[in-house]
C-alpha cells in the first residue's frame, strides 16, 4: 500500500499544492477494491502525505474526497445536469454532441465517457496540470455561476477544467481495464455528476482523516501512535464532527490545536446546524416496554410537521452566530437567528413569520440557544394543529409575512445548547427543565411538545388515543435519565423509539424511497406517468436498489405535478448505480435522474426476483431475490430529504426480517443495530 500511493508522486515537494493527479491516484485505487480496511487505509496515507506537504490543501481534499464543495447549510450546489456535462465533454474533445450522446448510451458512465473522448484527442499543448485547491476553486466558481446566460457560462467553466485534465498523462487509456484508471477527467466529470462512485463513504473520510492527523503528529514527535491513541483520535473527531459537521471549522482548528485538543477548541455553535437525532421505529407498546424495561422514559406526542432547528444569539450575548444571516432574519429584535431544516439546508426565509416571533417567547436571561422543534400548520379558527398537508401549501422561499396564509405554531422537544454551553451530553430530564425555564410558550405560535411520563401500558395506550385525536402521527418514547438518555446528533437511536398510530397493524415504519423511473399512463392518465419505480438507498454501495412499483395513492393533480416535476430530470438510460432486474419486461418506460424522495406506507413485505432491495443484506438464501413492497401507497414527496437520505437497503431488511419473525410467531424482536 505505502510504495503505491508514494511512489507515483514523486515530483510533489513540501509546500506545493496538491497534485490532483495524486488524489485521482488514491481514488483509483479505492476503487478497485471493496474492502473497507484496505479503502481506509488509502486515504489515511495519502491524506497524511497532504499533511506532510501541504496541510494548506487539507480542506479541499477532504472536500473533494466526499464530494461536496463546502458544509450543507452553506447550500451551495452545482446545478448541473447530465445534459451539460455531455455538451462540455463535446465541445473540449472536438466530438459531436450526437457521439457522446451514443457513447453514453453504450457505457452509462459520463466520467469514462469522458475519459474516452479525451484520449482520442492528440495533445496539441499542454496546459498546467490541475490541483486540488485550482480544482476545488474551479467548481466553487461553477456553482456560483447565476444570472443571464449562466448555463453557457457553466459549460466554458467545465470546459476549462477538462481541457487541463490529465495534461501529464500519455497515450489511451484502455477505459475497460481497471475502471478506466486514475483518469483526472474521470473523477471531474463524476464529482460534477454528484457521484464518485468510489464506494468510499464520508465516515470512512472521516475516520481516514483521523487516523493520518494522529499519525502525522506522532510522527513529527518522531513516534509512531499507539492504537489506544487511534482509537481515541477517531472518537474524537466523530464527535467532534457530529455536533459540528463543518470541516470548514474542525480542518483549520484541527491543525492548530491538534487533534486531541479538538473538544476544547470546536463545539456546537449557533449558526451550524448539527445531523438531529433520529428514532426507531417499533410496531406495538409492548416492545417499547421491552426495549426500556426498568429504565424510565417519557412518551411524547410526535407531531406532523416539519423538523426545524432554530439557533439563536441576543444582540447582548457574548458570542457571534457563526452563519451569514439574510437581512429578513434581522427583525429578531433581541437578537439574530437562524432555522434549518433536518438536512440542514437554511429555511430561515421560508419562516420569518417565526423569526419575527421568536423574541417574544424567549426568556431575557436566555441568551443563545440552539432549539429542536417541529413547526406544524395551525389552525387559528378552531386552535388546533393541523394535518402536514396544509403546512406542504406554503411557499418554500422569500416568503413575505404579510402573504403568509397557512400560520404555524412551534412545537419544542429539546434544547441542545443554552447560554453558550452545549447540554447535548445532559440527561433529557435536565434538558428538558431548562427548556422549560427558558421560553415562554404562545397559544397557537410557541409550544412544548405534549408529553406523559408514565410508565404503565394502559396510560400510554390512552396517550397515543389522545395523540391521534389532537392529529398527530403517534408518539415518541424517549430515554429519560442518565448518560443513554443525551441527544445523539445524526443517529437513529434505540433510545428514541416512534410509535406511529398507522404502524400498529401494518409492517411498522413508512419507507421515504427514491424516484427512478416511470410507466406512461394508460385510460385517463395518458397524458402523465401512470406508474413509478422506486428505490431504496444502499450507502455501502452507494447504489439505489429498487424496490417496488407504486400506482396508488395519487389525485390526478399530484400526478399532473409530478409529471412535470419529473419531465425535468428525464435520462437516456438507468445510471449505472441503479441496481434493477435486467429483465427486458420489468423496464420502466422513462428513467430520471435520482433526486425525488418519497414517503410510501405499505402493507407488509416479499421476496421478488424483479428488485434489488436488500440484496446484499442475505435476505434470501439464493442471493437472487430482492425485498419488495406490497400494495405500496404513495404518502407525500419528502422535500426534507435527499436521496441518499431515503430509507436504507439494511432497514428495508430489518424491516422484512422483524415482519418474518412477527409471522412466525417468535413475538416481535427488538432492533438493536441499524
Ligand atoms: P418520519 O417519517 O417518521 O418523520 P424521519 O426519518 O423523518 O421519519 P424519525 O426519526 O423516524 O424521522 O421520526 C422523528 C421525526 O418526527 C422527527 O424528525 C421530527 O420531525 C418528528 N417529530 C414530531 N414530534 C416529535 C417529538 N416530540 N420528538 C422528536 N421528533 C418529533
Amino acid at each position: 500500500l505505502k510504495t503505491s500511493n508514494k511512489d507515483a508522486y514523486p515530483d510533489w515537494k513540501a509546500g506545493e499544492p496538491v497534485p490532483y493527479a495524486a488524489l485521482c491516484k488514491t481514488f483509483s485505487l479505492v476503487e478497485l477494491t471493496t474492502k473497507r480496511l484496505i479503502i481506509m487505509e488509502y486515504c489515511s496515507l495519502f491524506l497524511r502525505q497532504v499533511m506532510r506537504l501541504t496541510p494548506d490543501d487539507l480542506l479541499s481534499t477532504v472536500n473533494l474526497m466526499i464530494n461536496k464543495l463546502a458544509p450543507d447549510y452553506a447550500g451551495i450546489e452545482l446545478g448541473i445536469g447530465e445534459s451539460l456535462i455531455m455538451k462540455a465533454i463535446g465541445e473540449t474533445t472536438g466530438r459531436s454532441l450526437a457521439v457522446i450522446k451514443q457513447d453514453q448510451k453504450e457505457i452509462g458512465d459520463l466520467g469514462l465517457v469522458a475519459v474516452k473522448s479525451r484520449s482520442t484527442q492528440p495533445t496539441m499543448f499542454k496546459p498546467r496540470p490541475l490541483t486540488v485547491r485550482g480544482v476545488h476553486k474551479g467548481l466553487m466558481g461553477i456553482a456560483t455561476i447565476t444570472g443571464n446566460g449562466a448555463q453557457g457560462r457553466k459549460v466554458d467553466a467545465i470546459k476549462k477544467l477538462l481541457s487541463a485534465a490529465d495534461s501529464n498523462s500519455t497515450g489511451k487509456v484502455d477505459i475497460t481495464k481497471d475502471k478506466g484508471g486514475p483518469s483526472e477527467a474521470k473523477y471531474l466529470v463524476r464529482f460534477l455528476e454528484g457521484k464518485l462512485r468510489l464506494g468510499l463513504a464520508e465516515k470512512t473520510v472521516l475516520v481516514s482523516l483521523a487516523q493520518a492527523v494522529i499519525a502525522h503528529e506522532a510522527q513529527v514527535k518522531g513516534g509512531t501512535p499507539s492504537t489506544c491513541d487511534v482509537e481515541k483520535a477517531e472518537a474524537m473527531l466523530k464527535t467532534v464532527y457530529s455536533e459540528l459537521p463543518s470541516y470548514d471549522i474542525i480542518i483549520p482548528a484541527m491543525l492548530k490545536h491538534g487533534i486531541m485538543h479538538l473538544k476544547e477548541n470546536c463545539n456546537l455553535q449557533p449558526g451550524i446546524p448539527l445531523k438531529p437525532m433520529l428514532a426507531k421505529p417499533t410496531k406495538a407498546i409492548t416492545e417499547v416496554l421491552d426495549r426500556f424495561e426498568d429504565q424510565t422514559f417519557t412518551c411524547e406526542y410526535k407531531y406532523d410537521g416539519e423538523r426545524a432547528q432554530i439557533h439563536y444569539v441576543a444582540k447582548d450575548a457574548n458570542e457571534e452566530l457563526s452563519q451569514a444571516l439574510p437581512d429578513s432574519n434581522k427583525e429578531a429584535a433581541k437578537g439574530v437567528a437562524a432555522i434549518f431544516s433536518r438536512n440542514s439546508e437554511d429555511l430561515s426565509k421560508k419562516y420569518p413569520d417565526i423569526l419575527a416571533k421568536l423574541h417574544t417567547w424567549v426568556k431575557d436571561d436566555t441568551k443563545s440557544f440552539v432549539l429542536d422543534c417541529e413547526t406544524v400548520a395551525w389552525d387559528v379558527t378552531e386552535k388546533k394543529v393541523l394535518p402536514f398537508q396544509q403546512l406542504m401549501t406554503r411557499k418554500k422561499k422569500d416568503v413575505k409575512i404579510e402573504d403568509v396564509k397557512v400560520k404555524v405554531c412551534v412545537f419544542a422537544f429539546d434544547l441542545l445548547y443554552l447560554n453558550g454551553e452545549a447540554i447535548v451530553e445532559k440527561p433529557l430530564r435536565e434538558r428538558r427543565e431548562l427548556l422549560m425555564q427558558s421560553f415562554t410558550p404562545t397559544l397557537g405560535e410557541f409550544a412544548f411538545a405534549t408529553h406523559m411520563d408514565g410508565q404503565e401500558l394502559e396510560e400510554i395506550q390512552t396517550f397515543l388515543d389522545e395523540s391521534v385525536k389532537a392529529s398527530c402521527e403517534g408518539l415518541m418514547v424517549k430515554m429519560l435519565d442518565g448518560a443513554e438518555s443525551g441527544y445523539e446528533p445524526s443517529k437513529r437511536s434505540r433510545n428514541w423509539l416512534k410509535i406511529k398510530k398507522d404502524y400498529l397493524s401494518g409492517v411498522g415504519d413508512s419507507l421515504d424511497l427514491v424516484v427512478l423511473g416511470a410507466y406512461y399512463g394508460k385510460g385517463k392518465r395518458t397524458s402523465v406517468y401512470g406508474a413509478f419505480l422506486l428505490a431504496c438507498y444502499n450507502p455501502n454501495s452507494d447504489t439505489y436498489e429498487t424496490v417496488c412499483n407504486i400506482g396508488t395513492g395519487f389525485s390526478e393533480a399530484v400526478l399532473e405535478e409530478l409529471h412535470s416535476q419529473l419531465s425535468e430530470i428525464v435520462i437516456d438510460r438507468p445510471k449505472p448505480f441503479y441496481s434493477h432486474s435486467s429483465g427486458g419486461q420489468h423496464q420502466p418506460d422513462v428513467w430520471f435522474e435520482p433526486r425525488y424522495v418519497w414517503e410510501v406506507r405499505t402493507a407488509d413485505l416479499t421476496l421478488s426476483p424483479r428488485y434489488k432491495a436488500g440484496c446484499k443484506e442475505g435476505v434470501d438464501p439464493g442471493g437472487e431475490k430482492g425485498i419488495s413492497l406490497r400494495f405500496p401507497r404513495f404518502i407525500k414527496i419528502r422535500d426534507d430529504k435527499k436521496p441518499d437520505e431515503a430509507t436504507s437497503s439494511r432497514q428495508v431488511a430489518e424491516m422484512y426480517r422483524k415482519q418474518e419473525s412477527v409471522t412466525k410467531s417468535k413475538g416481535p424482536a427488538v432492533d438493536d443495530d441499524f
